[in-house]
């Protein structure tokens, strides 16, 4: 038996419980996969915020104001750059349009760095550091790279990226600005994470790939925290979320059941649809066939980058999620998911990236068919920045 006894670790008051086969480990040092190769994920088994402290984390800032949630030490500063506090705005003109009055979408472009990933590399670094960690590695799809990059040069440690050359220039450029040190490979981030984990190997640097670690997803479950609070307490009825990785929809389901544990929502919880481009839509595949794991996607390809992930460590979890909701998984055509983009963008004055644009295209699939109802309080992601995807020769391409 490990002592996973959570005092004896120096402030450390969480363990880590793998997903598959149910071993459990201390937290100390720098964790990084079960012994199984399935992830860990994080359990507080001594903590019990009560409903009073709702009341506390309202008065607090940023995603570390739910720290009764999060891995953080009494005491101990995370490495921030003011993530979280994302505006859920209304959409009164998309949602009269749909037909859907009760449309809210949480716009996580206005996050550092531009995208929702700044939450979770927010909690992984802190962690990484706290441990020791002055180097690190990740694969990424392009918004990845960009917050590890930052997050990094806050902690005062250096990382280095290997993204797609066929990455957005813009977010790119973003990734050397914050001083990431960019490797551009030929392929997908798939083909990035296997020379990612070789130049790991032989550098001793850490990685920070999703679910390769375990509190990425401790920090994007502060989707799901912000959402409770910024909502009264009360779920929508229906959440849709663009999915690469999957750390968002694990991310925020996980938040919902602590919540609900700590009895700090009470009732149904939302139902999930993930949304994927029909160039690389792994998890819908899976979905549709009743499978409890996905096959990697040959060929992956979208202009939404953050969507073209085709094999993904956390598909299990994500499916299961999917289920127990009662949601599901659609696939859009690029054309269509740019075109929604562009069209929310005009219409609410949002910055829309594509990955929000299939969000919303696959809405107005979703009503058309009846599977969300008119009534239902629905939130959609905009998980990034519109001007993320964008480079100076778009406005002439565009006349
Ligand atoms: C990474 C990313 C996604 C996919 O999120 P996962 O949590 O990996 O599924 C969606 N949209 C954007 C803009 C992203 O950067």
């Amino acid at each position: 038996m490990t002592d996973v006894s959570p005092r004896s670790n120096d402030g450390i008051d969480w363990v880590l419980e793998c997903v598959a086969c149910g071993e459990t480990a201390a937290a100390a040092g720098l964790p990084t996969v079960c012994a199984c190769g399935q992830p860990w994920l994080v359990r507080y088994p001594t903590r019990r915020p009560g409903i009073l402290q709702r009341a506390e984390v309202r008065r607090r800032h940023g995603m570390w104001r739910f720290r009764e949630f999060l891995p953080l030490r009494p005491f101990e500063e995370p490495v921030s750059l003011g993530e979280g506090d994302t505006p859920l705005i209304r959409l009164p003109r998309t949602g009269m349009r749909l037909g859907v009055p009760h449309l809210w979408l949480k716009d996580e472009g206005s996050n550092p760095t531009g995208s929702f990933k700044a939450r979770g590399l927010s909690a992984a670094i802190t962690r990484a550091t706290a441990a020791g960690a002055r180097q690190f590695t990740l694969p990424t799809a392009g918004n990845a790279g960009v917050a590890a990059s930052a997050y990094a040069a806050r902690a005062g440690a250096r990382v280095r990226v290997f993204a797609p050359e066929s990455t957005p220039r813009t977010i790119l450029s973003q990734i050397v600005a914050f001083g990431g040190d960019l490797v551009l490979l030929r392929g997908h981030i798939g083909d990035c994470g296997k020379a990612s984990r070789a130049w790991g190997q032989e550098s001793g640097a850490f990685d920070l790939s999703t679910l390769r670690e375990p509190y990425r997803i401790e920090g994007k479950k502060t989707l799901g925290l912000e959402l409770a609070l910024q909502m009264a307490w009360k779920m929508p009825d229906v959440i849709l979320y663009p999915t690469g990785g999957g750390t968002g929809l694990i991310g925020m389901w996980k938040a919902f059941l602590e919540l609900r544990e700590h009895g700090w929502v009470e009732g149904e919880l939302p139902r999930f649809y993930s949304v994927q481009s029909s160039g690389c839509a792994p998890v819908v595949r899976a979905f549709e066939a009743g499978a409890d794991h996905c096959e990697p996607w040959a060929d992956p390809w979208t202009v939404a980058s953050g969507l073209r992930v085709p094999a993904a460590l956390g598909d299990r979890l994500m499916l299961r999620a999917l289920r127990e909701s009662g949601g599901g998984a659609v696939a859009i055509d690029d054309a269509v998911l740019v075109e929604a983009a562009a069209t929310v963008s005009r219409e609410e004055g949002i910055d829309v990236s594509p990955e929000g644009g299939a969000v919303l295209a696959a809405l107005e699939l979703l009503v058309g068919r009846g599977t969300v109802d008119r009534g239902e309080t629905i939130v959609v992601f905009n998980t990034g920045a519109g001007w993320l995807y964008r480079d100076p020769g778009d406005l002439q391409a565009d006349r």
